[in-house]
């Protein structure tokens, strides 16, 4: 067994290689690359997607597999070798079950359908996008027909960014969340407020803001010699290699805040890229395990550690000495209570934490109604308006801020945007357990000491990588299923601690 064994660690090695320069040449292209190079990097990518494609469906995969599986079966069920079995069966059914000719079609929709996305905003007219969506949704249904096993359709969607999780368990999650926000954004929003309440708006040049940024994530735990820091347009965070990390943010010149919590939002993906254990490394099983839980530690370092009273505390003598004018004027007590303001508002990309969730719980309502046949293409923008005034009591003016504003659909992205409201609630719950074994966090935050906050979410969550899938992740490190009360919780704690509501409700 152990020349199989060694055949297949190979085998995922290289596998794990090609995913590496999939995700090097999206990140440069996304940073660095030169418009004029679009065209040949998109023949180059889809070069590079035939070779990974072609390794993850060889037959001899498929029979070293068949050959290794009733041995992984008898050894130790958490060892890394009968869980590296168990993923490379998993990811060769889900690409072996796609016929070469619809998973062509699947890219072809995909760049079409972006490309009639973006006439559609451009003329502020949804019909443009109308039959590219149309083609999406039914494109989805045949990929889904390609598996069997799942008991609503929507899983074979979800599964593929969040394995294992069911709609069924879902949707009464999302609709206990949403049943609980509703009332509270109305009770603690006010449309009218600016965000973070106007705090960190001004004039600040980019190279002032980098040195800001670099500052607060080297005290975090940022390695120069092993990240880097880039613009870019929609802020992501790659993990080349563990010892590769590429974070990028957005600077506005006019809000410090848009650069601030989107790098504390993508050092909190990059340190889980960065931290699974040497022993995973270029095995796949070095891949975080799902959207949700990577989700989980970006909303972790950017709303529950980044907007703590004890983050407050700590950040603003540090941006009061590197970004003059961002924080003025204000005390711990009018940081905190500004970076946590709630404003029900029209994007989902700009939305407070409170009311955030309320624009995923509305994409997921309108994807299940797409797919389930109940809503049709052509009464999806109105059925859109009608969602975001039940939710947040917002007027959508036109469809570029409301139905329009994703890109995901456009690209077939569908069971996609569940993941960001997972990521709040798991990190919720991780959030408590942390607390528990912490007692003194918010002492070392407050003192700049993040290295036990660190290690904690090394040592429980970014070690593993992918080798226990989400929902027994979440088991072994809290001893509980995916829970709604610990997010409502947190958060009504906080926004009556930082002032923004009367009372905790
Ligand atoms: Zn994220």
């Amino acid at each position: 067994m152990s020349e199989q064994l060694a055949d297949l660690r190979r085998r995922m090695a290289e596998i794990s290689d090609l995913g590496s320069l999939g995700a090097l040449l999206f990140w440069d292209q996304q940073t660095m690359m030169p418009p004029g190079g679009a065209p040949a990097r998109a023949e180059a990518a889809a070069t590079l997607a035939r070779v990974f494609h072609a390794r993850e469906t060889s037959p001899d995969l498929g029979a070293l597999l068949d050959a290794l599986e009733p041995w992984a079966a008898e050894q130790d069920p958490d060892s890394d070798d009968a869980r590296l079995v168990w993923w490379a069966r998993r990811d060769y059914e889900k690409a072996v079950r796609v016929p070469e000719d619809l998973a062509a079609e699947l890219t072809r929709a995909k760049a079409l359908g972006q490309q009639a996305w973006i006439e559609a905003r451009a003329a502020a007219d949804f019909s443009l996008f109308r039959d590219a969506l149309a083609r999406q949704v039914d494109l989805r249904h045949r990929y889904i027909a390609c598996f069997d096993g799942f008991e609503h359709p929507y899983d074979a969607l979800l599964d593929d960014f969040e394995p294992g999780l069911t709609t069924a368990e879902l949707r009464p999650l999302f609709a206990e969340l949403r049943d609980a926000l509703v009332p509270l954004v109305s009770a603690a929003g006010d449309v009218e407020q600016e965000r973070n309440a106007g705090a960190f708006k001004g004039e600040f040049d980019v190279v002032t803001q980098k040195l800001a940024v670099l500052d607060v994530l080297g005290a975090l735990g940022y390695d120069p010699d092993r990240w880097r820091l880039d613009p870019t347009l929609h802020p992501f965070a790659s993990g080349i290699a563990p010892d590769d990390v590429r974070l990028t943010t957005r600077y506005d010149e006019h809000d410090f805040a848009v650069a601030l919590y989107s790098a504390l939002h993508e050092f909190g993906h990059g340190l889980y890229e960065a931290g699974s254990d040497r022993a995973l490394w270029r095995t796949t099983l070095d891949d975080p395990v799902s959207l949700g839980v990577h989700e989980s530690q970006s909303r972790l370092w950017e709303n529950m550690v980044g907007r703590s009273r004890a983050f407050c505390a700590w950040l603003l003598p540090r941006l009061n000495a590197t970004v003059p004018g961002a924080v003025a004027g204000l005390d711990t007590a009018g940081l905190y209570h500004a970076v946590n303001t709630v404003q029900p508002s029209l994007v989902r990309t700009e939305a407070d934490e409170t009311t955030y969730n309320l624009h995923i719980i509305l994409r997921f309502e309108l994807e299940l109604a797409l797919m389930d046949g109940s809503l049709g293409v052509d009464d999806l923008p109105a059925a859109w308006d009608e969602g975001m005034d039940r939710l947040l009591g917002v007027q959508v003016p036109g469809p570029v801020e409301g139905v329009l504003q994703d890109v995901h659909w456009s690209a077939g992205l569908m069971g996609y945007f569940p993941t960001y409201t997972l990521g709040n609630l798991i990190g919720a719950q991780l959030w408590d357990r942390l607390r528990d074994d912490l007692a003194d966090v918010d002492a070392q935050i407050e003192r700049g000491e993040f290295a036990p906050l660190r290690e904690w979410l090394r040592e429980h969550v970014h070690r593993h990588g992918r080798k226990f899938p989400p929902r027994e992740l979440l088991r072994r490190i809290t001893g509980e299923e995916l829970r709604v009360d610990p997010f409502l919780r947190y958060l009504r704690e906080k926004l009556a601690d930082a002032g923004v509501l009367a009372t905790a409700t």
